[in-house]
């Protein structure tokens, strides 16, 4: 079969005795290869491009049910959740999630039942099974998630902070879906929830939108010769990827105070501030700097302040919840009883940090310290296990071919 084969060289630690090999199937299927003589388990992590921003209107959660659909069953393996029995019953897990822009699936399982368990997970993409029966079960399963998660308040500030922006952006919309969403309020409108997945499925699942990453015992040439017999039946349609431009707050949304009830006893403040996703300056990292700075626990730093008055338990600073469109930057103080009677004060203490900051301008032997720091953990860094090894390099991986691509535009 003719497959292409990596035309760049894979940068990776020096301490890693572990082969790499990059093809491209002629679906423009996209897979990163994993020869690991030594691993007593084998992994696999498909990430496909398709996320609930992709949900249509008014059928919030598809997404996120259709990743569910595929888990259960396919035309090949149709006993419902037979994968998942094979997988646990051979020493492994299987999971999946939903995210804004990608649907991700995975499983790990001892070596030597791999190929099998890897032939059922080939066939979610390649002719999954989305049965009548299923559907109304997944629905339930989807709702009783949501559910829980109404009982975390991760979930619930998550939310709120989506609704909180613009409702024209997908940013804004409910991600899980639950019972109305994907029951009561289609079948008002004459709408068939499964015809809609199997709609949705056809539109949006392509290969060339799709990045496996396999890694396994065998060397890279059978491999190889594995996944190119169960991936190379997965249709592309040569789908675009969901891009969408313009940024989920405008001034309306901004300097707002907002204050919530947590399910969880204790008092959190949370600052967070639109940035320019840091993915378009990763060779500087600018928020890599910024978090080392504001997140610094040492004498002199803002925690240092807050811990010696009394005020918080712990804080932590970063990027998160971002695209190449849009981004975040938090500051989260989980605060005393105490601290939460000295709000206005410690707002205070972290612009006065901030502006210090910005006064300071970059300091080039921080700078330096973060680059050691950083290429001492990719070189010397622990071996993670196989399943979230290739879950991590499969969702970086559109990620890095939009960084280059898109470099030039920038
Ligand atoms: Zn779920």
């Amino acid at each position: 079969m003719a497959v292409g084969k990596s035309d760049v060289e894979i940068f990776k630690p020096r301490n890693d005795k572990r082969e790499y090999r990059r093809i491209v199937l002629p679906n423009s299927l996209e897979v990163l290869l994993i020869s690991d003589p030594d691993t007593d388990k084998a992994a696999a992590s498909m990430d496909v491009s398709v996320g609930y921003f992709c949900d249509p209107d008014g059928l919030e959660g598809l997404a996120h049910f259709l990743e569910h659909m595929l888990f259960y069953a396919s035309e090949k393996y149709p006993m419902e959740d037979s994968y998942s029995k094979y997988i646990t019953e051979h020493g492994g897990s299987a999971n999946a999630f939903t995210s804004s822009e990608h649907t991700n699936f995975y499983f790990d399982v001892n070596v030597d039942c791999f190929e099998e368990a890897l032939d059922r997970f080939a066939q979610f993409f390649v002719r999954p099974l989305m049965s009548p029966d299923a559907t109304l079960r997944e629905i339930k399963a989807v709702d009783s998630e949501n559910q829980k998660n109404l009982l975390s308040d991760g979930w619930r500030m998550s939310q709120l902070q989506k609704h909180l922006c613009s409702k024209d952006h997908p940013y804004h919309k409910f991600s899980t879906g639950n019972w109305e969403t994907l029951e009561v309020k289609p079948k008002s409108k004459g709408l068939d929830t499964r015809l809609e997945l199997i709609k949705f499925y056809e539109e949006n699942y392509s290969a060339n939108l799709m990045h496996l990453v396999v890694y396994a015992r065998e060397s890279l040439n059978d491999i190889q010769k594995l996944v190119e017999r169960e991936f190379c039946d997965i249709r592309n349609t040569e789908r675009d990827y969901f891009h969408f431009l313009g940024q989920p707050c405008s001034l309306e949304h901004l300097q707002i105070l907002v204050k919530a009830v947590p399910i969880r006893e204790g008092h959190a403040l949370k600052f967070t501030w639109p940035i320019t996703p840091s993915i378009r300056y990763y060779k500087e990292g600018p928020c890599r700097y910024l978090s080392h700075l504001i997140g610094h626990e040492g004498e002199g730093s803002l925690f240092y302040i807050l811990k010696q008055l009394g005020w918080a338990i712990s804080l932590e600073a970063g990027e998160g919840d971002w695209s190449f469109e849009f981004s975040f930057f938090y500051v989260s103080i989980e605060l005393t009883d105490a601290g939460h009677e000295h709000i206005e004060d410690i707002v205070g203490l972290l612009f006065k940090y901030i502006l210090l900051l910005q006064n300071s301008g970059i300091m080039k032997w921080i700078f330096d310290e973060l680059v050691a720091i950083c290429e001492t953990g990719f070189h010397y860094r622990d071996k993670i296990p196989p399943i979230h090894y290739v879950v991590n390099i499969a969702s970086n991986m559109q990620v890095c071919q939009t960084t280059l691509l898109c470099w030039y535009h920038w």
